[in-house]
């Protein structure tokens, strides 16, 4: 007997811990850039899995290799050799213009890993004394939700609570290269931030921040590590979003689309001098670099390396761009757009980010609020043009009717 949506809403209240507040409606099935509920209802999907779905969902080409590998090997564990991970970290490598591959499986898990890269550098490399390497990141930051990453969040929803919190963490504001300068010193092992802070609302700094961050760690002598989890592979209308000032950080972290929206993949792409510093034993995982995952990452690669879709992100993203324009003044009061990417503030005498969301979900069209009255929108880089004008046209009507 299948259950409603309302059912099975109603089911998950006693038995699944209630860590998020998803919008009511529950996904059976998807293909592209549509998802259908249980009853059937079509969704134009404009999150994207928080861009972990940046190739839609169940592409031919990431299924196919899928299923490919499902009928060969799935797991050997790192205490082996497979052969699908060494073809994985060449590619990868390569698309990310890097030498060296740590393979993960979540997001967290790849800062993470950045973090302990990146202070093993500072003790064996740059001589800083055992146990005092700080770490500079952002104010508003979102790395992810390990107890490490949430001591250093400045949300008090993801922070409180979960003390005590790690050592070794300076926080300064995004987007001020002299709050940065005056953090860094001969304890940094490295400056961690996001090119673009998404969750914060698709947060764009300003030209010149970027080159600025890579300015201020080259004298400091500390590393850059940029995390491109959730702006990286596409999403901004570049393979990484530190391309559009033509930046090279020391350490890269990648996850979401890296999977293809199939399996859960991530990694820390790196110089050889710093990802080099791991040795034997210091850091692992089971399902880290995994046969399947690496034969999904690759497909992944192959698709970008085609530039298809990052061209598709850049060219759509200004027909985004002029349809929230348009929409300035008329229950938007300000966005911020970068590629097939946006944080769009409405009007609050409209309703929170949370009640525009579920009354675009009665248009049919699915996105997810961040912060109060900010919606965010990213779509799969596969959406059309047509379907992209509909999902501007039902904002619209939601806006102004
Ligand atoms: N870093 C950034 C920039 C993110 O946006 C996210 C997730 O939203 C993460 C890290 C954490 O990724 P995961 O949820 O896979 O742990």
């Amino acid at each position: 007997q299948t259950r409603t949506s309302a059912e099975l809403i109603r089911a998950e209240e006693p038995v699944l811990a209630h860590n998020y507040r998803p919008l009511p409606v529950v996904v059976a099935r998807a293909e592209g850039v549509w998802m259908e509920d249980v009853e059937g209802r079509r969704y134009l999907d404009l999150l994207a899995g928080y861009s972990a779905l940046n190739f839609g969902h169940r592409h031919p080409a990431l299924v196919e290799a899928a299923h490919r590998q499902l009928d060969r090997l799935t797991l050997t564990s790192r205490a082996f050799h497979n052969d699908r991970l060494a073809p994985f970290a060449e590619r990868l490598a390569a698309l990310t213009g890097t030498d060296m591959v740590l393979p993960m499986n979540t997001g967290a898990e790849a800062v993470e890993s950045g973090i302990k890269v990146a202070r093993k550098w500072a003790y064996d490399v740059k001589g800083v004394p055992e146990d005092r390497a700080t770490i500079v990141v952002a104010a508003d930051n979102f790395h992810g939700r390990t107890t490490t990453i949430v001591g250093f969040s400045t949300d008090e929803t993801a922070r409180r609570g979960f003390g005590p919190y790690a050592p070794g963490f300076r926080i300064v504001p995004y987007d001020d290269l002299a709050a940065l300068e005056a953090a860094v010193d001969g304890t940094t092992a490295a400056v961690l931030i996001e090119p673009i802070q998404g969750e914060a609302g698709v947060l764009i700094p300003g030209d010149g921040y970027l080159a600025g961050v890579r300015e201020v760690t080259r004298r400091a002598g500390c590393l850059f590590v940029a995390d491109e989890i959730q702006s990286g592979l596409g999403r901004t209308g570049r393979t990484l979003a530190v391309e559009h000032e033509s930046v090279v950080p020391d350490l890269v972290l990648l996850g979401k689309a890296l999977g293809g929206g199939i399996v859960p993949v991530s990694a820390v792409a790196g110089r050889r001098e710093v990802l080099g510093v791991l040795r034997p034993g210091e850091h692992g995982s089971t399902f880290g670099g995994n046969p399947l995952a690496a034969a999904v990452g690759t497909a992944v690669v192959e698709l970008l390396e085609t530039g298809e879709y990052q061209r598709r992100a850049a060219e759509l993203g200004g027909l985004l761009r002029e349809g929230l324009q348009a929409l300035v003044g008329r229950g938007v009061v300000g966005f911020r757009a970068r590629g097939l990417w946006a944080g769009v503030d409405v009007d609050p005498a409209l309703g929170t980010g949370r009640e525009i969301s579920e009354r675009l979900m009665r248009e049919g069209v699915l996105v997810k609020d961040t912060h109060g009255s900010t919606i965010r929108i990213a779509p799969p880089l596969t959406i059309t043009a047509d379907e992209l004008r509909g999902a501007l046209g039902a904002l619209e009507k939601v806006l102004t009717a």
